[in-house]
């Protein structure tokens, strides 16, 4: 893992520059998302391999932080499932998707996302259909890679559409089922060392969600909810390894 390029931490201890700011304890959660953000675009760059122990101790005096913010975003990893707990051992990378996981994982998608679609649809307003046109333009507007630095922004917008239309249904088990899926930092694993290879097709498809969405067709929502993760299906396939 690579510490931050940002080369005043070298010379400031965290506590001062990131965990008080006149006299208060900075967020908590700035210095968690700071560390989530490292330790994931280790994860995601390859510099850290599957089946790689991830010590907290050690992952902590590397970044110059406290164990606390470590232990947090190892948590909020696992639950994306790119590393995985085990039991007296601490924490280690999980294995790359295989063909079967990601069968299962958009199998998952296909039975709950567009319901989501469709229930949206019929709970939008305004403002949620505003929320849902940033995050395309978003997309159009991020950097495709090759780094993780440079398609997180794509990655975060892919994401926070699908997140935005569960959380649209106002329905709290359709939320938590959408959060168990783990999000598609998985799939998006696959990218590293070329960066987005189908941003032109994601982009269309969510427009076309997007576009029923807007025009109040529910029925057309889910379907097209469900093209677009066909679509996702089909280019995951193709580029997933043999195995
Ligand atoms: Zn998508």
């Amino acid at each position: 893992m690579q510490k931050a390029s940002n080369g005043t931490r070298a010379r400031n201890r965290p506590e001062d520059q990131l965990g008080r700011k006149e006299g208060r304890t900075v967020s908590r959660q700035v210095l968690a998302d700071h560390v989530y953000e490292e330790l994931l675009a280790s994860l995601m760059d390859g510099r850290l391999e599957p089946g790689t122990a991830v010590s907290i101790d050690g992952t902590a005096r590397e970044l110059d932080v406290s164990p606390t913010p470590v232990r947090e975003a190892l948590a909020r990893l696992e639950h994306t499932g790119m590393v995985r707990r085990v039991a007296l051992k601490g924490y280690r990378v999980a294995p790359v998707f295989t063909r079967e996981d990601f069968a299962d994982l958009m199998e998952a998608r296909l039975a709950i996302e567009p319901v989501n679609a469709r229930l949206a649809c019929t709970r939008l307003n305004p403002h949620r259909l505003a929320e849902l046109e940033q995050t395309v333009a978003d997309l159009k507007s991020a950097p495709r890679g090759p780094s993780f630095a440079e398609y997180k922004d794509y990655l975060e917008a892919d994401e926070r559409f699908h997140q935005l239309i569960a959380q649209q249904t106002d329905n709290q088990f359709l939320v938590g089922a959408y959060a168990a899926l783990g999000g598609q930092v998985q799939r998006f694993r696959l990218f590293g060392g070329v960066g987005i290879t189908d941003a032109e097709n994601a982009i269309a498809e969510h427009q076309s969600v997007l576009d029923a969405l807007s025009g109040g067709d529910p029925e057309k929502a889910g379907a097209a909810m469900a093209a677009h993760i066909q679509k996702v299906r089909e280019r995951a396939m193709a580029d997933a390894p043999e195995e």
